[in-house]
């Protein structure tokens, strides 16, 4: 009888697990299939690779605001869905400089479940719109960039996400979901969502960009970017088996910005998640077929996770850290004083006028042209002095020393390393073309007349490295020249160049 029990009991608890896992199957598979669906809608040829101000666009934010609707988002501001924005565009009509489009943000609210929690912010952003069509080609021949992974893979996820978390009732805190327009033209969505201050700024604790996130099976990892910008992020955000998660403290890129600059450029703590740039990037073959479904359903659920455990955590600090690519100027203007200390050196390229190590010198100033933070055209301009040390004929034990004044105009590409540029010291590396005009040389020799022998022009090549601490910078260069120094018919036979090593001080105001 006991025995019997037993087994009853035992059979009931493993039809109860079977029913479970099976419950949680159907769950995942018809997740799966809302966000095939969503994907194949948004990136259908129909429309049209969702360009801001187009009908596919338009077409794509009506069925947004449908999904939210039936997910049981209430209307960001109690009459609808739509934030419409006005978009100036250089316009093909000569006489009419600027076109006004109108661009449109699709935003939902899951208000929150705590009396005090419900008055702070989580947004989640996805941009909705894509490219449009290729300019090249024309009527039926012209092809669509349909943007599935970018980014009708991410507003899958937003509106899925939405269902999911009413579902459960909501979060202490309350969840905006914005499917922003004008990404591609410029972040132009998420720019109008901060400047019309549809929430308060301030209550704003962190944003989300969810942004190419249908590639998981190729890329084989999800990046959570902007993990230093909150305080504790790695603490309170959830571990899973199911997929390879990456932290990564900042967006590091020059190149790739998503909605989350600027939320950040405001001092909001920001993560963007992606699959990476796997996918067909900005191309046609971005399609709706090529999406790994499966991987955007574990997406989905590790982003649930995420939003719930930042949804209820009972402070959200941001750490007062960003990326520098969040926080730089897109261009910057500077100058201040160079000076150059070290040796230049005569070398033989033919004949035998072997040359030994004298000293250098430069002053001058430096001016820089600094873009998006990393990239810098740096032109300067310096009185130098070359020292040389050489053999006066061949074979010769003794030196001949040689005093040069020259005017000097580098011109350096500079590349900052970002990573580090968030940090008070960072390093850099440039590669330099220069110009020297030689105005005067004395040798021993009293009758010496420096023209008569030597060239006023040089022109050479260089590469550095260096370190910068706040706004002074050290580093060193060697440069090599790449014009011989001795007039022509001077010294037949012989071919003589320069070549100079120096540590470079800079200061910029
Ligand atoms: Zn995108």
């Amino acid at each position: 009888m006991k025995k019997y029990y037993i087994c009853s009991v035992l059979f009931l608890l493993t039809c109860g697990v079977m029913h479970l896992r099976a419950q949680e199957a159907d769950a995942w598979t018809m997740s799966r299939m809302r966000l095939r669906t969503h994907v194949s809608f948004l990136a259908s040829d129909s429309l049209a690779g969702r360009l801001i101000g187009t009908e596919g666009n338009l077409i794509a934010g009506e069925y947004i605001a449908d999904c939210f609707a039936d997910a049981g988002l209430d209307e960001y501001n109690g009459t609808g869905y739509f934030h419409y924005f006005d978009v100036k565009l250089p316009s093909a009509v000569p006489d009419i400089p600027l076109a006004v489009i109108e661009g449109c943000n699709v935003i939902g609210v899951l208000p929150g479940t705590d009396p005090v929690l419900k008055a702070e912010f989580i947004v989640i952003g996805a941009h909705y719109d894509h490219l449009g069509k290729a300019t090249r080609g024309s009527g039926e021949k012209q092809s669509i960039y349909n943007g599935a992974d970018d980014n009708a893979s991410g507003t899958a996820v937003l509106i899925e996400l939405a269902g999911k978390l009413q579902e459960k009732g909501g979060l202490a805190r309350t969840v905006v979901f914005a499917a922003f327009d004008g990404e591609e033209q410029g972040l132009l969505g998420s720019k109008q969502f901060l400047i019309d201050s549809l929430f308060p700024r301030e209550s704003i604790r962190i944003m989300i960009s969810l942004d190419m996130v249908g590639y998981y099976r190729t890329s084989g990892v999800l990046k959570i970017l902007g993990t230093g910008t909150l305080d504790d992020a790695r603490a309170l955000l959830p571990k899973t088996k199911a997929l390879r998660v990456r932290f990564i403290p900042y967006e590091i890129s020059p190149f790739s910005a998503t909605d989350t600059k600027p939320f950040a450029s405001a001092g909001i703590p920001t993560l963007h998640i992606t699959t990476g740039s796997s996918s067909p990037y900005h191309k046609e073959e971005d399609e709706s077929e090529k999406v790994d479904y499966e991987g955007l359903t574990a997406v989905t659920n590790y982003v649930q996770n995420l939003v719930t455990a930042l949804g209820k955590h009972t402070s959200l600090t941001p750490s007062g850290n960003y990326a520098v690519i969040h926080h730089v100027p897109s261009s910057l203007f500077s100058w201040g004083p160079a000076w150059a200390l070290g040796t230049n050196r005569f070398v033989h390229t033919k004949g035998a006028l072997e040359g030994k190590t004298a000293f250098y010198a430069s002053l001058g100033a430096d001016f820089r042209f600094l873009w998006k933070g990393f990239l810098e055209l740096n032109p300067g301009i310096g009185v130098e002095y070359v020292g040389a040390r050489h053999a006066p004929y061949p074979g010769s034990s003794y030196m001949n020393q040689m005093h040069m004044l020259a005017l000097g105009v580098p011109l350096s590409l500079r590349v900052y390393f970002p990573e580090f540029n968030k940090l008070p010291v960072g390093v850099y590396a440039w590669a330099t073309t220069y110009y020297r005009y030689y105005l005067a040389g004395q040798t021993f020799d009293p009758g010496f007349v420096f023209t008569d022998v030597f060239r006023r022009h040089e022109w050479g090549l260089g590469l550095g490295l260096g370190v910068r601490a706040s706004v002074f910078q050290v580093g060193f260069e060697t440069r090599w020249g790449m014009t011989g120094l001795f007039r022509p018919g001077v010294l037949q036979g012989y071919n003589v160049k320069n070549s100079t090593q120096t540590i470079r001080f800079s200061y910029f105001f």
